[in-house]
C-alpha cells in the first residue's frame, strides 16, 4: 500500500498549515475569549475550497478526496479548534447529507452556496430529550398542501447561530417509530417561524457557536424533504458515521497543537 501523498494532497496540507500558523493561531485566543464567530477565517477557507472539499466542483466544492479533507481539517484544527469544528460540520454534517441524499435540484439550490463557503450549514438532530437516543426526537413535520409545517426545538447545534441552511430531522409518522422520522433541508434565512434560541456558554471551542434552533409553525416547501419519508434517522446516522472522519481529524490537529505548545514550553 502506498501512503505517499499526491502532489495535490501535499499542496492542500501545506496551504492549510500556512493558514493555521499565519492566520488562525495568532487570533484564536481573541475569538475564543470573545465568543466571536471567525467570519474572516471562514471566508478564507471558502475561497480555498475547504468548506466543501469533497463536493464536486459543479456544486461549488473543491472536488477533492477524503485524504485531502483529513489533511486540511487536521491542520486547520491545529491552528484554531473552533474554526476546525465549523469547517467539520459544514463539510461532514451539512454538505455530506445534501450531496448523498439530495436530488439534483436540491444540490444546485442548497449545496452550492454552502460548499462554496458563501453560506454556512448546520445539522439538527439533537433535542433536549433526544441525544444518545435520537429516535426519541419530538420535533414534528406535518404536510399541509405543498408545505411541511415544522414544530419543535433542536439543541446543541454547531453553527446554529450563524448558519443559513440546516438539515433537520423531524417526526412525520409517529406510529412508525424510528421509521417515521424524515429529514429536511431548511433555508433558515427565509423561513418564517424559525428562530435561533439560546447560544450555549461553553468551556472551550467558544468561537464555534452552539445554539438551539426553534421551529414554531415554520413552513418549508414540500420538495425540501431529503430522500424518502421515513428514511431520516438512517440518513442522519449515516451522516454521523461519515462525520467521525471529521471528528478524528479535529482531534489529530488539536493533539498536534498541544504537543507543539508543550515542546515549546519545555524547550
Ligand atoms: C459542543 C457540542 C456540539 C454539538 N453539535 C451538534 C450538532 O451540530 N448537531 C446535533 O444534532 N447535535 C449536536 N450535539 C449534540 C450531541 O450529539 C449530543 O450531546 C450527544 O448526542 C449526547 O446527547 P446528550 O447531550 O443529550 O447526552 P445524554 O444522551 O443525556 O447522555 C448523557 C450521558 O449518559 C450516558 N448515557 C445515555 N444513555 C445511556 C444508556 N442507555 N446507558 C448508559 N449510559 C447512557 C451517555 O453516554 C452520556 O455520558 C453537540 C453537542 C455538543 C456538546
Amino acid at each position: 500500500m502506498n501512503f505517499a501523498l499526491t502532489e495535490e494532497q501535499q499542496m492542500v496540507k501545506e496551504t492549510a498549515a500556512r493558514i493555521a500558523d499565519e492566520d488562525l493561531k495568532p487570533k484564536a485566543a481573541h475569538f475564543d475569549e470573545n465568543h466571536e464567530h471567525p467570519a474572516e477565517a471562514c471566508a478564507t477557507l471558502g475561497e480555498l475550497g475547504f468548506m466543501g472539499i469533497a463536493v464536486p466542483e459543479e456544486y461549488g466544492g473543491a472536488g477533492m478526496d477524503y485524504v485531502s479533507y483529513v489533511l486540511a481539517l487536521s491542520e486547520i484544527s491545529r491552528g484554531d479548534a473552533s474554526v476546525g469544528v465549523i469547517m467539520s460540520v459544514n463539510n461532514s454534517l451539512y454538505c455530506f447529507p445534501v450531496m448523498t441524499f439530495g436530488t439534483e435540484e436540491q444540490k444546485k439550490a442548497f449545496l452550492t452556496p454552502v460548499a462554496s463557503g458563501a453560506k454556512i450549514g448546520c445539522y439538527g438532530l439533537t433535542e433536549a430529550g433526544a441525544g444518545s437516543d435520537p429516535a426519541s426526537l419530538r420535533t414534528t413535520a406535518v404536510l399541509d398542501g405543498n408545505q411541511w409545517v415544522l414544530n419543535g426545538e433542536k439543541k446543541f447545534i454547531t453553527n446554529g447561530n450563524v448558519a443559513s441552511y440546516a438539515v433537520i430531522a423531524a417526526v412525520t409518522d409517529k406510529a412508525a417509530g424510528a421509521k417515521g422520522i424524515s429529514s429536511f433541508i431548511v433555508d433558515l434565512e427565509n423561513t418564517p417561524g424559525f428562530s435561533v434560541g439560546r447560544v450555549e456558554d461553553k468551556m472551550g471551542i467558544c468561537a464555534s457557536g452552539t445554539s438551539e434552533l426553534v421551529f414554531e409553525d415554520a413552513r418549508i416547501p414540500k420538495d425540501n424533504i431529503l430522500g424518502e419519508p421515513g428514511a431520516g434517522l438512517r440518513q442522519m446516522l449515516t451522516t454521523l458515521d461519515s462525520g467521525r472522519i471529521g471528528i478524528g481529524s479535529q482531534a489529530l490537529g488539536i493533539g498536534k497543537a498541544v504537543l507543539e505548545e508543550a515542546v515549546q514550553y519545555a524547550g
